[in-house]
């Protein structure tokens, strides 16, 4: 810890990213209180995919989870990746049946990306992978802008929106790679699917997804 960080933790002292109770330097990103109380999904939130194989989700998409996610996307509190990252990668490493060559992530819409000014999911796969000893590489893009599945109902509303959104970035990447994909919140998993479907027809033998939250 040097001198500035030092100075800096004075000025603006590290607060935990769900609940903003001022931490302990001992802290990793989340206090104690929340380390009891977060909404932890059973069996690491597991969802079957059709296309893709399974999703882990460490939290369920509710409570402090929830209005912490809500901070770190809309808010401007993309600083949260890191902590978000590590708890990402914990359930990643809790979890052999996940198998990967490389790591990637949903990707927001350029246009979306533009008026946010980060996209949140790659930042959470960014610092995954960090936190996982690897990296993370773009496989995929969003040329165009869909409704925003949370204005949506149903499932076949959601797939029908996210049809063809998506294109991969880099089919010599993918070809023959198992791939995991990293979003922030899962709710239908109609998301999942549609990028899923596009990195296997781009030719990835596989694809495998971790999502921060998922719907209970
Ligand atoms: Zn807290």
């Amino acid at each position: 810890m040097g001198f500035f960080s030092t100075i800096l933790d004075l000025i603006f002292p590290p607060k935990c990213v769900f609940c903003s109770k001022v931490l302990d330097r001992a802290d990793e990103g989340w206090c104690d209180d929340c380390t009891e109380s977060l909404p932890y999904a059973d069996d690491m939130g597991k969802q079957d995919g059709e296309v893709f194989d399974f999703c882990v989700s460490p939290l369920y998409y509710t409570g402090a989870a929830r209005r912490s996610i809500l901070r770190y996307k809309f808010r401007g509190a993309s600083h949260y990746a890191d902590v978000y990252g590590k708890l990402l990668a914990e359930s990643i490493r809790d979890n052999p049946d996940i198998k990967y060559d490389l790591i990637s992530w949903v990707p927001l819409s350029y246009k979306r990306e533009r008026s946010r000014g980060y996209d949140q999911a790659m930042l959470l796969a960014l610092s995954t992978a960090l936190a996982l000893d690897d990296v993370a590489v773009e496989t995929l893009r969003k040329p165009i802008e869909a409704q925003a599945q949370s204005e949506l109902g149903d499932k076949a509303q959601r797939s029908a929106n996210i049809s063809g959104a998506f294109v991969a970035s880099d089919e010599e990447l993918i070809a023959g790679k198992r791939v995991l994909l990293i979003d922030d919140v899962v709710t239908t998993c109609s998301t999942l699917e549609e990028c899923a479907r596009v990195l296997l027809s781009a030719g990835a033998s596989g694809v495998v997804c971790a999502a921060l939250a998922r719907g209970e």
